[in-house]
């Protein structure tokens, strides 16, 4: 089952801008009516967005933390650090990307060690 999310559960400005050209939908975090994305395509923008950041951007603490654990807590602190929404948006946006990274196969490019 995918979960839908409106804007203003996301409260990132670049994705809400991006979902105000969405369909209407019931949004499952608050439950209105709102232009709407899947989680999932959520977590894709936000991989690309994340791997960009870790690979060119000096951030020491998202890429130490991500070096020492890469999954679990430290995956959810690094998307409350880019995004301030609910624990519940960050939590499911954490599997999301995890299911995403551990589709992977083993050859392709991963994040660096
Ligand atoms: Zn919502």
């Amino acid at each position: 089952m995918t979960n839908l999310i409106c804007g203003d559960c996301l409260n990132e400005s670049f994705l809400r801008e991006i979902l105000q050209q969405n369909e209407l939908d019931e949004c499952s975090y608050c439950g209105l009516e709102k232009p709407v994305a899947d989680l999932d395509d959520i977590a894709v923008r936000c991989s690309e967005a994340l791997l960009a950041a870790f690979q060119f951007v000096e951030q020491p603490m998202g890429v130490i933390h991500y070096r020492q654990e890469p999954i679990g807590d430290p995956l959810g602190e690094v998307l409350e650090q880019m995004m301030d929404c609910s624990d519940r948006v960050i939590a499911d946006l954490s599997q999301a990307l995890l299911e995403l990274w551990g589709g992977w196969d083993e050859d392709e490019p991963h994040l660096p060690n």
